[in-house]
């Protein structure tokens, strides 16, 4: 089952065309990150699947009900976390967590003292006193401990010191655990999401421009270096992007490798010393970014 579908997913604010016809999902158990540069679109489609912002065209189900038609009996299994997101600013950490407590039969207490000690929230300090890396945290704390079956969060990391990010981190790989869940999170932050999601979606001027599984991107994308005295003869091959040359060496990111793509090369270039080498999510994040804006054609 998807806990999230979307099909043809658009969304104009006036006649600024922020998402067009994006078709995605997330299936249960899954963890999706929304990739994409400022503008991209990645809140507003969060904002339309959290009933938010109604689509202008398409339409999108979350936990198999229509995302116009989500209510109290679904936002009781979901948990959403954004930076516009208002808490009550004139209550305690702990008058808060009681508050929400009381809300959700679901609530794990023993969860929320395990997050509490990973996010080292001081209880008796009011909301409107937290910096914003504490709300960030007492706002995730409110929508994990009662163990929603979707996590949605919008850009947590931001802002955050490299402290906070993996307290956060943490807080979510705590759920993540538990297995019965999927999560979808749209965040700048690469190398944060890369330990939290197993599937990227990458969003450009509203659109979707690719959607895999990390482990694909990063068993098919190698950053490559041939060192040849005649370089003139290195032709890089149709599955490359990015050639570059510098003296005697060759450099391109192969985004099709397989085992035996370097034994290829080493057939192709048998003089040249050639060397692969795997690339983080970032790397290949940009690597696909700057290709799109040099709106070049060729392999992806
Ligand atoms: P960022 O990474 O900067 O948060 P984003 O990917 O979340 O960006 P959105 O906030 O969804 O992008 O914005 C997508 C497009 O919609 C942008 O062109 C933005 O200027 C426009 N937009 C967003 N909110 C509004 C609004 N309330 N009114 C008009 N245009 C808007």
């Amino acid at each position: 089952m998807n806990i999230i579908e979307t099909l043809n997913l658009s969304h104009m604010y006036g006649r600024t065309e922020a998402v067009r016809s994006l078709t995605f999902s997330v299936p249960k158990g899954g963890a999706c990150a929304l990739l994409g540069q400022n503008g991209a679109g990645k809140t507003t489609t969060l904002k339309m699947l959290m009933n938010l912002l109604r689509p202008t065209c398409g339409s999108a189900t979350v936990l198999g009900v229509d995302s116009r038609k989500l209510g109290p009996a679904q936002f009781a299994q979901i948990g959403y976390v954004s930076e516009t997101q208002t808490l009550p600013a004139g209550m305690t950490v702990q008058r808060f967590l009681d508050f929400c407590r009381s809300l959700y039969p679901s609530w794990d207490r023993e969860l929320e003292a395990r997050l509490l000690a990973i996010f080292e929230l001081p209880p008796e300090r009011k909301l409107s006193a937290l910096s914003r890396g504490m709300r960030m945290k007492a706002m995730l704390l409110s929508s994990l401990a009662y163990r929603p079956r979707l996590l949605v969060m919008d850009e947590p990391f931001s802002g955050l010191d490299p402290v906070a990010r993996e307290e956060l981190t943490q807080g979510v790989l705590e759920l993540a655990g538990s297995g019965d869940w999927a999560l979808l999170i749209s965040s700048h932050d690469i190398d944060d999401v890369e330990r939290l999601v197993e599937t990227v979606a990458i969003i450009d001027a509203g659109s979707l421009k690719l959607a895999e599984p990390v482990v694909s991107l990063q068993s098919r994308f190698r950053r490559v270096e041939i060192a040849s005295s005649q370089i003139e003869n290195i032709h890089p091959p149709g599955t490359c992007i990015h050639p570059q040359r510098s003296g005697t060496l060759s450099r391109w990111i192969e985004t099709g490798f397989t085992p035996g793509t370097e034994g290829m090369y080493r057939a192709a270039f048998p003089s040249a010393g050639i060397s692969t080498h795997p690339m983080s999510l970032k790397e290949i994040y940009l690597a696909i970014m700057m290709k799109h804006h040099a709106g070049t054609k060729g392999a992806m």
